[in-house]
């Protein structure tokens, strides 16, 4: 590791009691949570020391807080504090906010970093206590001792364009952070889902072509995670080597409503409850109204079902309005046995699926296609007739 980097320390704003910002349909402490927990597992994956000053939604008072940030790393210059946030108000777009004993560098590398992820910038700036200009403004800068902290508030919880951008691309504003921190201090890239997790000692006649081709990785990554400015290499010369991880794929923001367990999200989206735990570093079944999960995106909907007790292959054909011999043959089954929470493929027909829209009922649903209520309801597993906005029914 560097030496004049310690560790960066992620302080998703706000919690608990505290909600920070309201939205339309979102609260601050969520989405800085869910943007935080991400940074958090990609500074561990590029195997930087990272501490979170809260994993869930507690509350903590600025002592808790600042308490946390001075005892995670020490108070030493080479800590970066990140503190995730969205502002609300008249406005649009990200702003970083620097303390008055750092450079305005960091900052300035964030804002540019987030500007080329696609987000609208505002500017970076200081502010000062009223009562006292010699000190800043925000606690999180103000009593962080020597610490290098920043808040960075990524847009305007309160805006529909921000918040579109915010719900579709936080990890893309999540990689613009990770990427300036690294850049600051000197310390390769890697994108997501590559982790350098193994090394490979160099022997007679290796070249770096050959060791890529045989690691399954390219000159550029192996020469990008080794700082290599040439192709030399010396016979015993250790090289990091790149793994990839398991790509969870696309994934978009569901908010759990009144009545959702993880089980029934995870069915909902054709992906068992592990992997819904997995993508959501869950480590328990708890869930609260207006928790933010990441789900796999549209398409994979109607691509695949996990099986619930009770099912047989001529129920989930019947479900998704095709055969038992599409489903054998799509899911390279031999017999008909299925196991509750196999995830089956499910070939893609078209109608399945609707997308509820302002002024929908149930039952104009059920006219406009051509089925009753009682099976829509049936086969969302409703327990009451009320749908939002967005939700996602299936048809047949
Ligand atoms: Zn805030």
């Amino acid at each position: 590791m560097n030496s004049m980097f310690d560790g960066v320390v992620i302080d998703p704003g706000h919690g608990g009691v505290d909600s920070g910002a309201r939205g339309k349909d979102i609260l601050e402490k969520e989405y800085n949570l869910l943007i935080s927990k991400y940074m958090y597992d990609r500074f561990r994956e590029l195997g930087i020391p990272v501490y979170i000053t809260r994993d869930s939604d507690i509350t903590l008072n600025p002592s808790d807080r600042v308490n946390k940030v001075l005892s995670s790393f020490g108070n030493d210059p080479n800590v970066v504090v990140i503190s995730n946030h969205l502002n609300a108000g008249k406005g649009d777009g990200a702003e970083v906010i620097y303390a008055l004993r750092n450079s305005s560098r960091l900052a300035n590398d964030i804002l540019n970093n987030i500007g080329n992820a696609g987000q609208n910038t505002r500017r970076i700036y200081q502010r000062r206590l009223p009562s006292d200009p010699t000190k800043d403004y925000y606690f999180m800068l103000r009593d962080t001792g020597k610490t290098e902290p920043l808040i960075v508030e990524y847009g305007f919880i309160d805006n529909d364009d921000d918040l579109r951008f915010l719900k579709d691309n936080y990890k893309q504003l999540a990689e613009a952070v990770i990427k300036a921190v690294l850049e600051y201090k000197n310390i390769p890239y890697t994108d997501p889902g590559t982790t350098i997790s193994d090394t490979y000692k160099v022997m007679k006649g290796d070249t770096l072509y050959g060791i890529a081709n045989k690691l399954d990785t390219t000159v550029d990554e192996l020469k990008k995670i080794n700082n290599l400015t040439s192709n030399s290499l010396s016979i015993g010369q250790i090289l990091n080597v790149p793994v990839k991880t398991i790509d969870t794929g696309e994934t978009e923001l569901y908010q759990v409503k009144r009545g959702d367990t993880l089980y029934s999200i995870a069915n909902k989206y054709g992906i068992t409850l592990k992997e819904l735990k997995a993508i959501n570093n869950l480590e328990n079944d708890n869930l609260a109204i207006g928790q933010l999960l990441n789900v796999p995106s549209g398409l994979s909907l109607v691509s695949s079902y996990v099986v619930s007790p009770g099912d047989t292959l001529y129920s989930i054909a019947k479900k998704f309005d095709t055969t038992v011999d599409n489903l054998k043959k799509a899911n390279n089954l031999t017999n008909n046995m299925l196991s509750v929470g196999q995830k089956l493929i499910i070939p893609l027909v078209e109608d399945t699926t609707y997308v509820v829209s302002a002024g929908d009922t149930l039952y104009s649903i059920a006219r406009k296609f051509n089925t009753t209520v009682d099976e829509l309801r049936r086969l969302n597993n409703l327990t009451n007739d009320v749908l939002s906005i967005g939700q996602i029914l299936i048809l047949k």
